[in-house]
C-alpha cells in the first residue's frame, strides 16, 4: 500500500519537493541513464499522480478551486516541464528559448489557427477555392483588400493560408509573410538527439496515457459530452445523480460541453459507480445513455499531463522552425510494429475514442506542426489517405460534430491541388472516397437502388454524417487539372467508374405511381434522395469540368456513361409489343407506356450526366473532330429521350392537377427539380437530353413520341376536341427544346451570355436586390455565379434610402431579349413578367406584342433542331389550335394555347428571316416556313392554311389581347416574302450579299421606331390638352362654388386676424398676469370606436387617449445608479442626472372612456379564453394592463383623459409682486401647518391672509367619469414608474403624475434641440395631442388625490427650493399663479448653472454665454409646458429653428430677456433666498469636490460610436471572453448600443437571477442599463436586437450595409459591411423618441413566431 500512502498526502509532499527539486539535475540524470525513455517514465509515474490528482472538485469558478488550479499549474511547470526544457535545450530554458527564437527562420506560412468567431477573409477573385482564407492581420497587409473579398466568421479550427502559393492565384503573401532573400539556415540547437528524445517521450506519453494503469483506491466518475442530450437533461440528471445544486450542475454541464468531459464525483470505486449507474439509468430512456466512466485517479492524472505536454509542445515549437521540423520527424517516424505505428498514426486512429478537449489540443498541434510545410504535410497526407476509410467509419459511428473530428483536417489537405492530385494518383483517393461513401449507404431495393424510406432515426443520423464525404470529394475535384498524366487519366476514369456505380444506385430512386381513387396514406420519404442529389450537384458539374479538360478522358467518359445507361435501360421495354403511331403522313413505333399509369422517377442522374457530356462533345468540338471514336450510334435516340421525357410529362401532369392524390411529397420533389439548387443537373439536363435526341431524329417522329407521352396524341389525330388535359405544357416544351440555346455547346454562346440572359429575365419581372439575384442564379463549386461580370452591362443600380435595399434595374435596351417562355420561369414568374413587360410597352407607346427574341445560332451537333419548327406534325398541331381558336366551342381550348402557338409561329418566322439574312443566295436556305404555312391544312382538319387562319383571327373580337402579336406575325410574313422575292429576282444585283437586306431591315427598324416615338409624343400632347380643357370646363361650370369658397376663406382669415390682433401688438405671453388666452373654442373629437362626436368639457363624458407609459433611462447621465427601491423611493425630487424617468407616449387615438373600458374588457376575456386553449405569450401583456390601440395596433398600457384647457386668466385680479406673494404663501403654509397640527399646542394662530381659508376645498371641476380616468392614468404612472402594485392611498401617486409630464416634456425638448427642429410646429400630431393632454392632466391630477397630500407635497417643494436638489419643473399643484414660482425657479436654476460652469469660465462675457446656454433648455421646456397648458399661440420666432429664440422665449414666459435684470429688479427678495440656497451643506460639499456636478446644459445621450468597418467589431467580439467561465470564448457576444458593454448572451454561463427568474445576460443588462429596455448588436449574427422586459423582443436590421445596399443578417453572404450612419441615426432616433417598445409590439403582431422566442434567455 505504499502508493496509497504517498497518494494520501500530495500537497505537503510536493511542497518539500519544490524546495529540493532541481530541474537541471533531473535532466542530466535522465541523460546519463541507460534508457532515457524509461527514466523519464519513471519520473512521471511518481510525480504526475501527486500533482494532478485534483481530488473532489465542484464546478469551476470558486476561489478555492482557482487557487488549487494555480498551484497545480505551478507544480506541473516546475517538476515536470522544466526538466524537459533542460533536457531539450541543455541550458537555462529562458535563455535557450530566446536564443532559438533569435536564430529562427520562420515559415513563410502564417498558419494562424482561428478561434471561434474570428473574422476570416477570402478573395472572390484570387482564392483557389472558397476554403482559402486569411486572418485579419494578413488580410490587411495583402493585395486582396482592394479586391472583391468575402468576410466570414470562423467556426473554429482551420488556419490562415497566407503564404501558401497554391491557395492564391495572385498575391499569396501579405507584407509580413513575403519571403526574404537572405536565407540563413542556421538552426543552432543544442543537440538534435536530445530533442528527438524529448519529443519522442512527450508524444509517447500522450499516445499511451489512456493505457496507463496503477494501483490505488481513488477514482473519478467522469461524465463525457455527447451531441444527443440537451443541457437541461444533463443538468437535471446531475442534480439527481450526484446531489449537487442547480448551480453546480449548470457548471458541470458547461464544462462537459466545452471540454468534452468533467469529473462529477471523486472517491472510492463504489461511490463513483453508484453515480454512474444513476446517470445511465436516467438518460437511457429515449436515446442511448450519456457516456460515464469510472476512472482511476492516476489514469486521469496522466491524461491531464498528456494534454499539458501537448500544449507545451505547441508553444515550444513556436520558438524555432527547426524544432517544429524535428517534432514532425519524430511524430511521423514508423514504430516497431510497422504499418500505422507512428505516433501521429496512433493518435489519429484513436481520435474517436478521445474526448473533445483532448482532440482539440492535438488537432491544434498537428496544424501548428505537420501542416506548416509541404514536405511533412505530404507525408501526413499519405498516411491520412491510407487510413481514410477507417477514420471515416470511426467518425460516422461517433456522435461529435465534425469540427471535433480528425476527419475535418481533410479540408487542409485535399484542397491543396498538388497534394490532392498526388493522393489521387498514388492512393487512388477519388475511388476510395466514393467507395467509402457508397459502403455506408446500405439499404437497397431489388434493383439495387438506394432506399431511404426504410431508414431508422439512427441510420438517418448516420446518413447526415456520411454526407461530409461528399465534401471531401468536392475538395479533391475543386481545381481542374491543366496537365494530365496517363496515371492521372487512369485514376480519374477509375474514380468515374466508381462514381457511375453510385449514380446507378440513384437512377430511378423513389419511383412514384399516380394515385387514383383515394389519397395516399402516408407521405413517402423524399428528402434524403434530394439531399443526396443536391450535395452531388457540384460534384457532377465538376466531373464534367474535368472531362472537358482532356479529349481522351472525355471520349472515354462518354463511353463509360453510355455503357452505364444501357445497363439501366436493360429492363425498359419490358418485352411488350410496341405500338405504332401515325399523324400528318408520318408514322413511328414506340413503347406502350403512360406516365399517368406506370411507375416514374424524378431521379435520372446517369441520363443527365450523359446529356452533360454530350454537350461537352459539341462544345469542345470533339464530336466533329473525332466522330469515328464516338459510340454515337450505340443507343437509339428514342431511348435516350424516353426517361427525361417521362419526367417532364410528370411535372406537366402535376401542374395540371392530375396527381393531387399523391400528396405534398411529390409537389416538393417537383419544386426542387426546378429549383435553382438542383435544376442545373436535373431539369436543365433533361431539356438538353431532349434537344440531343431530337437533333438525332426525324422531327416528326420526335413530336409524335412527345405527343404520345403527353397523352395528347388522340386530340390531334382525331377531329374531336374534347379533352381534359390541355396541351399547354407540351407546347411549352417544344418552345424550350427549340429555343433554349444559351448553353455553351448547344448554341454558339459563352458562359457569360448564359448568366446575362438569366439576369435579364430575373430583372424583367421587377427590379431586384443583389442578394435576390444571387439566389436566383446557380452557384458553381466556388460559390460564384458570374453575376459580377455581367450585372453592370445590363442593369443600373439604385441606392437604397434609410429603409429597404439597393436595387438593380434592367436597362431598357435589353428588353428586346425578353422571352416570355424562358425555361426557368415558374408560372407565377411568367405571369408577373408578362404583366410588367406589357405595362412597360404601353408606357413607351409601343404595341403590346411580346414576340420571341432573336436567338443565337445552334452548334453543328444540334443544328437540325430548327427543323422541329417547320415539320409537318407541328404544323398540324398549330393548324388544329388555330382552328379551335376560330371556332372556340371545344372545351379544351384556352387562350394560352393560342399564345404559345403564336410564339412558335413567331420563332419559325424569325428563324427563316435570320437564315435569309445570313445566306448568300436563296438556294442554301433550307428553312421554308412561310411557304409551308400557305399550304392548306391536311387531314383531319379540312380548314384553310395556317396563314389563312391567322388572317381570319386578326380581327376576331374575342382575341383582342393577341391582336398585336398576330399583326406582328403577319407583318413578318410579308417582310420575309419581300426578302425572298428580292433575293431571287435581284440575286445578280446583290453586290455585297448578306449586307443588303440586313441594312434595309435595320433602316426600316429605325424608321419604325421613330414613327412610334412621334406617335407617342402626339398622344401625350393630346392627353395634356384634353386635361387642361377639362379643368377649365370644370371651373366654369362650378364658378359659383369657387366664388363661395374663396369668400369663406377670406372671412376665416379675417376672423383669425381679429383674434390675434391683441397679441400682434403686445407679443404673446403664455403665463403670468399678462397671459393671453386663446379664444374659447369648442373642442370636438370623434371616438374611434363608436364614431360619435363629443365635445371635450370638464363635465362631459370622459374622452381618453390610448397611451403607453414606460420607464426610461434615455436622458440618464448616470447609468451606474441602482434602480430605486420601489417601496421607499421618494420621487418628489428628481436628481439632476435624470437616471430614471417615466415617459408617456400616445398614438393620438381618441376614444370614449366607456368605449375603451368595454374594449379592454373584451381583450381581457379573449386573452383568458386563449390561455385556456393554448399556452404562450401574446405580443402584449394583458395582466399588466397592456392592450393594442384598436385603430393602429400600437402598444398601449393606459389612457390619458382629455381635459379642456384652462380658462383665460381674470385680468381684473391684481397680481401681487414676488415679495407679496412670498409673504402670503408663507403665511398660508404656516396656517395650513398649524391647521394640520389641530392646534394641539397652544401657539398663537398665525396671521390669516386675506381671503384665505384653511378649510377651503376647491370644487372638483370634473365629472365623475373624467375623475375616474384621471385616477386610472395616475395609477398607471405610479405602477409603472415605481414597479409596485396599485395603491390609491399612496401619497406618491400625484408626484409621479407630475414627474411623467415633466420627463416627457424634457425628452421632447431635447429631441427637438438635437434634431435642430423648431420648438413649435414640428411635432407630429400624435405627440402634440399627447403633450397637451399630459400637461392639462398634470394640472388637474390633484383632484384625484386627497387635498392633504397635495398640501404636504407643496410644502416640501416650496421649502426645499435649494439648489442642487431639484431641477424638475413640477408646477401648478394648486391654483397658485405660476408666475412667481417660475421666477424663483429661473433664479434658482441660474444659480445651479452658474455653479456647474463656474470652474471653467474666466471672463464675464463667457459666463453670460454659458449661463444662457445652460438655461435655454429649461426655458424651452417651460415654454412647451405653458403653451400646452394654456393654449397660448406660440410666437412666430419659435416656429422656426435658429437664433433669436432667447428673446422670444423670455417674452413668451414674461421674463426680462436680460436675466441679470430679473435678479436686480427683485434684488431684495432674492438675496436672502440665494444665500439660503448657498448655505445648504450639500452645495459646499459639492463645490469642494465631494460630489458629481451635473453640467448644464445636459448633453443629450447618444448611442455608442460604431466602427465603420464591420470586421473590426467581429474581431473585437472574437477576443471577448465570457466574464464568468474563466477565459472562455463567448458564443454569442452581444454589444449594448446604449453603454457599449459587451455581453455573453444566450448562454447558461452568464444567466443571472432577476426577480426570481434566470435570465440571459442581455435581459439582465437591460434592467441595469435601460430600466428593462435594451438595444443590442448581436455581433456574430449582424443583427440588432431590441428587448423590452422579459417576454418581449424583436430583431431589427443592423446599420451595416454591403456595397449593394443590403444588410447581411446572419452574416451568410460575407460581403464586406460598412456602417450606414443614416440608418444608425434612425435607430438612435427611435430610442430617443422612446419608440423601441412600439417597434417590438408591431413586429410581434406582424410575425407571430417572434412571440414564441424566449427573449429572456438572450
Ligand atoms: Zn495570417
Ligand atoms: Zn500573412
Ligand atoms: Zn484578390
Ligand atoms: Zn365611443
Ligand atoms: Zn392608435
Ligand atoms: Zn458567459
Ligand atoms: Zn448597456
Amino acid at each position: 500500500m505504499a502508493a496509497a500512502e504517498s497518494d494520501g498526502d500530495p500537497p505537503s509532499a510536493s511542497r518539500s519537493e519544490f524546495l529540493n527539486f532541481s530541474a537541471k539535475d533531473t535532466a542530466s540524470r535522465w541523460l546519463a541513464a541507460a534508457d532515457l525513455q524509461q527514466e523519464v517514465y519513471r519520473h512521471l509515474a511518481v510525480y504526475v499522480p501527486r500533482i494532478l490528482c485534483l481530488g473532489p472538485s465542484g464546478g469551476s469558478g470558486s476561489r478555492e478551486e482557482q487557487r488549487e488550479e494555480q498551484r497545480e499549474e505551478l507544480a506541473c511547470q516546475l517538476l515536470l516541464l522544466a526538466p524537459m526544457e533542460w533536457l531539450l535545450l541543455g541550458e537555462e530554458p529562458a535563455a535557450g528559448l530566446a536564443q532559438l527564437q533569435e536564430n529562427n527562420q520562420p515559415s513563410p506560412l502564417c498558419g494562424h489557427v482561428f478561434k471561434v468567431g474570428e473574422p476570416t477573409y477570402s478573395c472572390r477573385e484570387c482564392a483557389a477555392d472558397p476554403t482559402c482564407v486569411l486572418c485579419m492581420q494578413c488580410f490587411l497587409g495583402s493585395v486582396h483588400k482592394e479586391h472583391r473579398y468575402r468576410m466570414t466568421t470562423s467556426g473554429g479550427g482551420g488556419f490562415c493560408d497566407c503564404g501558401d502559393a497554391e491557395a492564391w492565384k495572385k498575391g499569396p503573401y501579405c507584407q509580413k509573410h513575403t519571403p526574404t532573400d537572405n536565407n540563413i539556415r542556421s538552426v543552432t540547437i543544442h543537440s538534435c538527439t536530445a530533442c528527438t528524445h524529448t519529443f519522442c517521450v512527450c508524444v509517447c506519453v500522450c499516445a499511451c496515457a489512456c493505457a496507463r494503469r496503477e494501483r490505488g483506491d481513488t477514482y473519478y466518475c467522469m461524465l463525457f459530452n455527447d451531441e444527443v442530450h440537451t443541457y437541461e437533461q444533463v443538468i437535471y440528471t446531475l442534480q439527481k445523480a450526484v446531489n449537487c445544486s442547480q448551480k453546480e450542475a449548470v457548471s458541470f454541464a458547461t464544462t462537459v460541453d466545452r471540454d468534452g468531459r468533467k469529473s462529477v464525483r471523486y472517491g472510492d470505486f463504489q461511490f463513483c459507480d453508484q453515480a454512474k449507474s444513476v446517470i445511465v439509468r436516467n438518460t437511457s430512456r429515449q436515446s442511448k445513455p450519456l457516456r460515464v466512466q469510472v476512472m482511476h485517479s492516476s489514469v486521469v492524472a496522466h491524461q491531464c499531463f498528456a494534454l499539458k505536454a501537448l500544449s507545451w509542445l505547441g508553444q515550444i515549437i513556436q520558438y524555432s522552425d527547426g524544432l517544429r521540423r524535428i517534432l514532425c520527424q519524430v511524430g511521423l517516424q514508423k514504430g516497431a510494429e510497422g504499418e500505422n505505428s507512428s505516433l501521429v498514426d496512433r493518435l489519429m486512429l484513436n481520435d474517436s475514442k478521445m474526448w473533445k478537449g483532448a482532440r482539440n489540443i492535438y488537432h491544434q498541434l498537428l496544424m501548428n506542426s505537420l501542416l506548416m510545410d509541404l514536405k511533412y504535410k505530404k507525408i501526413f497526407a499519405i498516411q491520412f489517405a491510407k487510413s481514410y476509410e477507417r477514420l471515416q467509419s470511426d467518425y460516422v459511428k461517433d456522435d461529435h460534430d465534425r469540427e471535433f473530428s480528425i476527419t475535418d483536417l481533410s479540408v487542409q489537405i485535399f484542397t491543396v491541388p498538388s497534394l490532392a492530385r498526388m493522393l489521387m494518383v498514388e492512393e487512388n483517393l477519388m475511388t476510395t472516397i466514393i467507395r467509402t461513401f457508397v459502403d455506408h449507404l446500405r439499404h437497397r431495393d431489388l434493383q439495387g437502388r438506394f432506399q431511404f424510406d426504410r431508414y431508422t432515426a439512427q441510420q438517418a443520423f448516420k446518413f447526415g454524417r456520411v454526407q461530409s464525404l461528399i465534401g471531401d470529394l468536392k475538395y479533391v475535384l475543386i481545381s481542374r487539372p491543366s496537365e494530365w498524366s496517363d496515371q492521372l487519366r487512369m485514376k480519374f476514369l477509375e474514380g468515374l467508374d466508381a462514381f457511375l456505380e453510385l449514380l446507378k444506385c440513384m437512377q430511378g430512386m423513389d419511383p412514384v405511381v399516380r394515385q387514383v381513387g383515394q389519397h395516399i396514406e402516408m407521405e413517402p420519404e423524399w428528402e434524403a434522395a434530394f439531399t443526396l442529389q443536391m450535395k452531388l450537384t457540384h460534384i457532377i458539374s465538376m466531373i464534367q469540368e474535368w472531362c472537358s479538360a482532356d479529349e481522351c478522358v472525355l471520349i472515354e467518359a462518354y463511353r463509360k456513361c453510355l455503357g452505364a445507361l444501357s445497363h439501366c435501360y436493360s429492363g425498359l421495354p419490358d418485352g411488350e409489343q410496341p405500338i405504332s403511331l401515325s399523324l400528318a403522313g408520318h408514322s413511328v413505333e414506340t413503347f406502350r407506356y403512360q406516365v399517368s399509369q406506370d411507375k416514374v422517377s424524378i431521379h435520372l442522374p446517369v441520363c443527365r450526366l450523359l446529356a452533360g457530356l454530350h454537350v461537352l462533345l459539341s462544345r469542345t468540338e470533339v464530336a466533329s473532330r473525332f466522330p469515328e471514336q464516338l459510340p454515337l450510334g450505340e443507343l437509339s435516340p428514342p431511348l435516350l429521350i424516353e426517361l427525361p421525357l417521362r419526367c417532364l410529362v410528370l411535372c406537366a401532369q402535376v401542374h395540371a392537377g392530375m396527381w393531387r392524390r399523391n400528396g405534398f411529397s411529390l409537389i416538393n420533389q417537383i419544386y426542387y427539380y426546378h429549383n435553382v439548387k438542383c435544376r442545373v443537373e436535373m431539369f436543365d439536363k433533361d431539356i438538353i437530353m431532349l434537344q440531343a435526341g431530337a437533333s438525332m431524329m426525324d422531327p416528326n417522329h420526335f413530336l409524335m413520341i412527345v405527343l404520345s407521352r403527353f397523352e395528347l396524341f388522340h386530340i390531334f389525330s382525331s377531329v374531336s376536341t374534347d379533352s381534359t388535359d390541355s396541351p399547354l405544357s407540351m407546347l411549352h416544351l417544344i418552345i424550350m427544346v427549340v429555343g433554349e440555346r444559351y448553353v455553351a455547346g448547344v448554341g454558339q454562346v459563352e458562359p457569360f451570355d448564359e448568366v446575362r440572359r438569366e439576369i435579364i429575365h430575373q430583372l424583367s419581372i421587377r427590379p431586384m436586390a443583389h442578394s435576390e439575384l444571387v439566389k436566383a442564379l446557380p452557384e458553381n463549386g466556388n460559390k460564384e455565379t458570374g453575376l459580377e461580370r455581367v450585372i453592370d452591362t445590363v442593369a443600373s443600380f439604385k441606392k437604397p434610402g434609410v429603409t429597404g435595399r439597393g436595387l438593380y434595374e434592367l436597362r431598357p435596351e435589353w428588353n428586346k431579349y425578353f422571352n416570355l417562355y424562358f425555361h426557368h420561369y415558374s408560372r407565377a414568374d411568367q405571369s408577373k413578367a408578362e404583366e410588367a413587360q406589357r405595362k412597360l410597352r404601353r408606357q413607351n407607346g409601343e404595341d403590346t406584342a411580346l414576340p420571341p427574341p432573336l436567338l443565337p445560332p445552334l452548334c453543328p451537333l444540334f443544328a437540325s433542331l430548327v427543323n422541329l419548327l417547320q415539320c409537318d406534325v407541328l404544323l398540324a398541331v398549330e393548324g388544329a389550335v388555330l382552328q379551335w381558336a376560330v371556332e372556340p366551342s371545344g372545351g379544351g381550348w384556352t387562350e394560352s394555347m393560342l399564345q404559345r402557338v403564336l410564339h412558335l409561329v413567331g420563332m419559325a418566322l424569325l428563324e427563316e428571316q435570320q437564315q435569309l439574312e445570313n445566306s448568300s443566295g436563296d438556294d442554301d436556305v433550307t428553312f421554308n416556313y412561310t411557304c409551308k404555312i400557305t399550304r392548306p391544312g391536311e387531314a383531319p382538319s379540312t380548314s384553310g392554311s395556317v396563314l389563312a387562319l391567322l388572317e381570319s383571327l386578326q380581327n376576331a373580337p374575342h382575341l383582342e389581347v393577341h391582336k398585336d402579336m398576330i399583326t406582328w406575325i403577319l407583318k413578318m410574313v410579308t417582310n420575309i416574302k419581300t426578302m425572298r422575292e428580292r433575293t431571287s429576282s435581284t440575286s445578280t444585283i446583290t453586290i455585297s450579299p448578306g449586307q443588303g437586306p440586313e441594312e434595309t431591315v435595320r433602316d426600316k427598324d429605325k424608321a419604325e421606331r421613330k414613327r412610334k416615338a412621334e406617335m407617342a409624343r402626339l398622344r401625350r400632347e393630346k392627353i395634356m390638352a384634353q386635361m387642361s380643357e377639362m379643368q377649365k370646363h370644370f371651373i366654369n361650370e362650378n364658378k359659383e362654388l369657387f366664388q363661395q369658397s374663396l369668400e369663406e376663406l377670406e372671412a376665416s382669415t379675417s376672423a383669425t386676424a381679429e383674434n390675434s390682433s391683441v397679441p400682434t401688438c403686445v407679443s404673446q405671453v403664455c403665463v403670468g398676469p399678462r397671459r393671453v388666452g386663446r379664444a374659447e373654442r369648442r373642442q370636438l373629437v370623434t371616438c374611434i370606436l363608436c364614431q360619435e362626436e363629443q365635445e371635450v368639457r370638464g363635465h362631459g363624458r370622459a374622452m381618453v387617449l390610448a397611451a403607453f407609459v414606460q420607464r426610461s433611462t434615455v436622458l440618464s447621465k448616470n447609468r451606474r445608479r441602482n434602480l430605486p427601491d420601489p417601496e421607499r423611493h421618494d420621487p418628489l425630487f428628481m436628481h439632476p442626472d435624470l437616471s430614471l424617468g417615466i415617459h408617456t407616449a400616445s398614438c393620438g387615438h381618441i376614444m370614449h372612456a366607456t368605449c375603451w373600458q368595454r374594449y379592454f374588457e373584451a381583450v381581457q376575456l379573449k386573452e383568458q379564453r386563449r390561455q385556456q386553449r393554448l399556452r404562450g405569450h401574446t405580443s402584449y401583456d394583458v395582466e399588466n394592463g397592456e392592450f393594442l390601440c384598436p385603430l393602429c395596433e400600437c402598444l398601449s398600457n393606459t389612457v390619458i383623459p382629455l381635459l379642456p384647457h384652462t380658462p383665460s386668466p381674470d385680468h381684473s385680479v391684481n397680481h401681487s409682486c414676488l415679495e407679496e406673494w412670498l409673504e402670503t404663501t408663507n403665511q398660508q403654509i404656516a396656517l395650513l401647518h398649524s391647521a394640520n397640527k389641530k392646534q394641539s399646542d397652544g401657539q398663537s394662530p398665525p396671521v390669516v391672509p386675506e381671503g384665505f381659508r384653511v378649510d377651503f376645498t376647491p370644487q372638483n371641476p370634473f365629472s365623475s367619469s373624467i375623475s375616474e380616468m384621471i385616477t386610472t392614468f395616475s395609477m398607471s404612472t405610479y405602477k409603472v414608474g415605481l414597479k409596485v402594485n396599485p395603491n390609491e392611498q399612496d401619497h406618491r401617486v400625484p408626484v409621479l403624475s407630475w414627474s411623467t409630464c415633466a420627463y416627457t416634456i424634457q425628452s421632447i425638448e431635447r429631441f427637438l434641440m438635437d434634431e435642430e427642429k423648431p420648438l413649435f410646429g414640428s411635432l407630429p400630431c400624435r405627440q402634440d395631442d399627447c403633450l397637451s393632454s399630459l400637461t392639462r392632466f398634470s394640472s388637474a391630477c390633484w383632484t384625484a388625490a386627497p387635498l392633504k397630500t397635495v398640501h404636504t407635497h407643496f410644502f416640501r417643494l416650496f421649502a426645499a427650493l435649494v439648489p442642487d436638489s431639484q431641477v424638475e419643473n413640477t408646477p401648478c399643484i394648486l391654483d397658485i399663479d405660476m408666475f412667481h414660482l417660475l421666477h424663483i425657479n429661473v433664479i434658482k436654476y441660474l444659480l445651479c448653472v452658474c455653479v456647474s460652469v463656474l470652474p471653467e469660465v474666466s471672463s464675464g462675457w463667457q459666463l453670460w454665454r454659458c449661463v444662457k446656454a445652460g438655461v435655454l433648455p429649461f426655458l424651452r421646456a417651460a415654454t412647451l409646458f405653458f403653451h400646452y397648458l394654456n393654449s397660448t399661440a406660440p410666437p412666430a420666432d419659435l416656429l422656426v429653428a435658429g437664433p433669436g429664440q432667447w428673446e422670444a422665449l423670455c417674452s413668451y414666459l414674461s421674463l426680462p430677456s436680460n436675466l441679470l435684470q430679473l435678479h436686480q429688479s427683485q434684488h431684495t427678495q432674492l438675496e436672502p433666498l440665494i444665500h439660503r440656497w448657498c448655505r445648504h451643506p450639500g452645495v459646499t460639499q459639492t463645490l469642494q469636490g465631494g460630489g458629481v456636478i451635473v453640467r448644464f446644459p445636459r448633453e443629450s445621450n447618444r448611442l455608442i460610436e460604431l466602427p465603420e468597418d464591420y470586421s473590426v467589431l467581429i474581431n473585437q467580439a472574437s477576443s471577448f471572453t465570457c466574464p464568468r467561465s474563466g477565459g472562455d470564448k463567448s458564443r454569442a457576444p452581444t454589444l449594448c448600443l446604449v453603454c457599449g458593454s459587451m455581453l455573453c448572451s444566450q448562454s447558461y454561463c452568464c444567466q443571472t437571477e432577476v426577480d426570481g427568474e434566470d435570465v440571459g445576460a442581455c435581459t439582465a443588462h437591460t434592467f441595469t442599463c435601460g430600466a428593462g429596455l435594451g438595444l443590442f448588436l448581436r455581433v456574430r449574427e449582424s443583427q440588432v436586437l431590441f428587448v423590452a422586459g422579459k417576454t418581449k423582443g424583436c430583431f431589427y436590421p443592423p446599420p451595416y450595409l454591403d456595397d449593394y445596399g443590403e444588410t447581411d443578417q446572419g452574416l451568410k453572404r460575407g460581403n464586406p459591411l460598412h456602417l450606414c450612419s443614416e440608418r444608425y441615426r434612425k435607430i438612435e432616433r427611435l430610442w430617443r423618441q422612446h419608440g423601441i417598445a412600439e417597434v417590438i409590439g408591431h413586429a410581434q403582431e406582424a410575425n407571430q413566431t417572434l412571440v414564441a422566442i424566449d427573449w429572456q434567455h438572450l
